[in-house]
């Protein structure tokens, strides 16, 4: 084979395979990119206590393993240049050629190994962990296909397979040295010497690496990917012994649990699929020498029971004592309270799949029932409130009961969220055990999501306050001493001029869409979900095309509204509604009565690489979840970064950018959550808004007699007949805050200084959302280590 090159530097380079850690003291190669020296600083401290009974399985070292079924990584060629600080160097070269960069870089691929949020903060965190020097690993699936391709045909969404790797992928490096077997099926043995796992069928997993730079800091990190293989005897050697032929056409049984990424944002997949969650799980386990194992949400919750089978059943563990370390290497992060996303996997499929791992389930609840008995003699509602298992029609495992049980530590994503998991979705565990309950506010990665995405407003900020920003974003608050500078405002005025300019030409050579780059460029983009209320916006949008009709001579400041995200393909209404958002454009941007004061585009296939080109471009985001149910939000840091302004609920993390800008510098709007509340308890009456809003009265017969849609005047009476009688979020009680917020936004557009300046307030005050801040906190406060943050130049350098 070829020798492998080192993509930071070759001298340095650790050769692989690196040798694995044989016992206390030794001296180890650990990971296959890491670079010797961020491994000494994070390994100085690690303990090695080989407690009783402890015996193959020592705590060395200060791995972190961050488990996820998603990792939204985009692309990686600019990025890998940028941390590695060869950006200029390389463009120069590429143009010496007489190649474009940019060109180059438009041909790779996403990769899209995730639906939204949860996957591309995983990717954000495997920046900021390499950046601060801690030596933690991404563990997750290697799909075949990652998110689908949107297409939109005739206004409705339609998916298309998303074949990232047909043209091979250079980023990566198969491990086959460090293949797996994963065990399913099978039935238990009790023997004199413990719990068999026998007649298993297996699975095997097969390693792929990519490395991950840290920001000018001589690190690289891994992100291990496993993908699922058949074993060569494959349904060869207990059965269809005659039937070769098939035998091999049935490795694709195997092979289909990384064949695709479930595409559902926010849903939990349903029973069958979640063969996903227990692979990776059985992969990870193995890792061995771990200190911390952070959850991203209960996907890899199975982690749990294997870490205890190998304990107890393979290292001969007491239970009590491998409970102790599942417990102290665990911990849970939460990101949804929706309840159509909590994780219920049922306890048949368990049984049949990984009977040994149902077992120890239950062993796990039955100790956590009796010490609940204990505390709370004859409470036997809350032991059933509190079972992992719930009974009652299927029977099943409440996967988020399991994390909480079997963690150390339980985190929301943003304050407001926390504080909702803790109080309510989770309150009797809170009641328990209310020190395991953290809140650790989302992050988005700086370099990204600035350097790459928006070059021009990164060297204007690196103009005013120096570089150093880049690893430490709290250093924008030195630009609140610029607000007034007349200069400053207009080259922070001019670079978003040219990156409207800039996306408006994108939008016309690709989708041949003319838009006004003088025009307001109001932005929703995310996963298309009734929570996020893309249906608010578009009422919003029919509205200001009735007012524009009423009164054509009025004054209105140009808006193009630009709405983007996917549906998942199994979800109606979401589709319902792009089908309607494209209808609605259609009318509206071919009336010649509005001209070129209103445009609606629907953005295809929103993904990470058209997010980086879209959101530098933003004048207005919208955050306009109902208060409650966005956990946290990343997007809308993304946008407050690159100097749009939010209009936005208290929702969220939107709640900490108002804190941190003050709620004036924000279009905060609508009800609260103690308002939902309320409004709740009084009873939701869609109704009486209709009756009482004529403009929103009028939008809503619009869409309903086919206004819009001439020709099947029916087309959305579902959604219709939805926002009246089971709108769960409520639209038609926040739409007149709404619109009368969006006159404000409006106004305020008018003054360009006016609006630069708070813009300027925004980008000072985003440091915050920095994911570095992010993981230091998850260092000190749930992984109990010592980001290195190393600041060793480059060798180049
Ligand atoms: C950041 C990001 C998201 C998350 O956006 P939210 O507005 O927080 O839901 C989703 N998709 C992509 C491609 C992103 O980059």
């Amino acid at each position: 084979g070829t020798k492998p090159v080192s993509p930071t530097n070759p001298a340095r380079h650790i050769p692989w395979p690196a040798r694995p850690c044989a016992g206390p003291g030794e001296t180890c190669q650990v990971s296959d990119f890491l670079q010797p020296k961020s491994f000494l600083k994070t390994c100085r401290g690690a303990s090695s206590d080989p407690g009783e009974g402890d015996r193959r399985v020592v705590f060395l070292f200060q791995r972190i393993y961050y488990l996820s079924l998603e990792f939204y990584m985009g692309r990686t060629l600019q990025n890998t240049m940028i941390n590695l600080g060869l950006q200029n160097a390389c463009d120069e070269a590429i143009y010496q050629l007489g190649l474009d960069m940019e060109e180059l870089e438009e041909i790779e691929e996403d990769a899209g190994l995730g639906n939204g949020g949860l996957g591309r903060l995983a990717a954000c965190f495997l920046d900021s962990m390499a950046t601060l020097g801690l030596a933690a690993y991404g563990y997750g699936i290697r799909y075949e296909y990652g998110i689908f391709n949107q297409k939109i045909r005739d206004g409705w969404q339609v998916e298309e397979a998303d074949d990232w790797l047909r043209h091979g992928n250079p980023w990566e490096k198969a491990r086959p040295e460090y293949m797996l077997p994963v065990h399913f099926y099978g039935r238990v043995e009790h023997t004199a010497a413990g719990a068999k796992w026998v007649d298993t069928q297996v699975v095997l997993a097969l390693p792929y690496d990519t490395p991950v730079p840290g920001y000018m800091n001589n690190t690289v990190n891994t992100m291990r990917l496993w993908s699922a293989r058949a074993p060569n005897d494959f349904n060869l050697r207990d059965f269809n012994v005659g039937d070769y032929i098939q035998a091999v056409l049935d490795r694709n049984l195997a092979e289909n649990i990384s064949r695709v990424l479930y595409p559902n944002d926010n849903v939990s997949r349903d029973g069958g699929v979640d063969v996903l969650g227990v692979f990776q799980a059985a992969c990870s386990a193995w890792m061995g020498i771990a200190v911390a194992i952070q959850l991203n949400d209960t996907h890899p919750a199975m982690a749990i029971p294997e870490l205890m089978r190998i304990f107890v059943d393979i290292e001969k563990l007491p239970w009590n004592k491998a409970w102790d370390i599942t417990k102290r290497t665990f911990a849970y992060t939460n990101h949804t309270v929706l309840p159509e996303a909590l994780e219920r996997w049922p306890v048949d499929l368990v049984e049949k799949l990984l009977p040994r791992h149902l077992q120890i389930i239950y062993e796990i609840n039955q100790r956590h029932l009796d010490h609940i008995a204990s505390l709370f003699p004859n409470d036997v509602d809350r032991l059933r409130r509190m079972s992992l298992i719930e009974e009652g029609g299927t029977k099943r495992i409440n996967m988020a009961h399991l994390c909480i049980v079997g963690s150390h530590a339980v985190n929301g994503v943003a304050k407001i969220h926390s504080e909702i998991v803790k109080t309510q979705v989770f309150k009797d565990f809170a009641a328990l055990e209310p020190e395991k309950f953290q809140n650790k506010t989302n992050g988005i990665t700086p370099r990204r999501w600035l350097l790459l995405c928006n070059p021009g407003l990164a060297e204007l900020i690196a103009e005013k306050i120096g570089e150093d920003y880049v690893r430490d974003l709290s250093q924008l608050t030195k630009l609140h001493e610029f607000v007034d500078d007349d200069l400053f405002i207009r080259e922070v005025a001019k670079v978003k001029q040219e990156n409207k300019a800039k996306f408006a030409l994108y939008l016309e050579k690709e989708y041949k869409v003319k838009i006004n780059p003088s025009s307001m460029f109001d932005v929703h983009v995310k996963r298309i979900h009734e929570y996020k209320r893309q249906l608010m916006n578009c009422l919003h949008i029919v509205t200001m095309y009735n007012r524009i009709r009423r009164d054509p001579a009025k004054l209105f400041v140009p808006r193009t509204v630009i709405i983007g995200g996917k549906a998942a393909p199994g979800y109606h209404m979401a589709k319902m509604i792009i089908k309607l958002i494209n209808t609605v454009a259609q009318v509206v941007n071919n009336d010649p009565v509005v001209g070129s004061k209103l445009k609606v585009i629907f953005l295809e296939n929103y993904r990470v690489s058209l997010a980086e080109k879209v959101i530098p471009a933003t004048d207005l985001s919208e955050q306009i979840s109902t208060a409650g149910t966005e956990a946290s939000g990343t997007g809308n840091m993304k946008f407050m970064l690159n100097g749009a302004l939010t209009i936005g609920t208290m929702d969220g993390a939107n709640v900490e950018m108002a804190e941190e800008a003050g709620e004036e510098n924000l279009f905060i709007f609508g009800m609260r959550v103690e308002d939902v509340t309320e409004l709740d308890r009084e009873g939701y009456n869609a109704q009486e808004y209709y009756d009482r809003l004529p403009e929103l009265k009028q939008a809503i017969d619009q869409i309903k007699s086919g206004f819009f849609s001439p020709n099947e005047p029916d087309l959305f009476k579902d959604v219709v007949n939805m926002l009246f009688h089971h709108d769960r979020f409520k639209v038609f009680a926040d739409y007149e805050a709404y619109v009368k917020c969006q006159e404000k936004v409006s106004e305020l557009y008018l003054n360009s200084k006016a609006w630069t300046k708070m813009v300027i307030r925004n980008i000072a005050a985003a440091g915050k959302f920095s994911s570095d801040r992010t993981i230091k906190e998850y260092a000190r406060d749930i992984w109990h280590v010592e980001p290195s943050d190393l600041k060793i130049p480059p060798p180049n350098e």
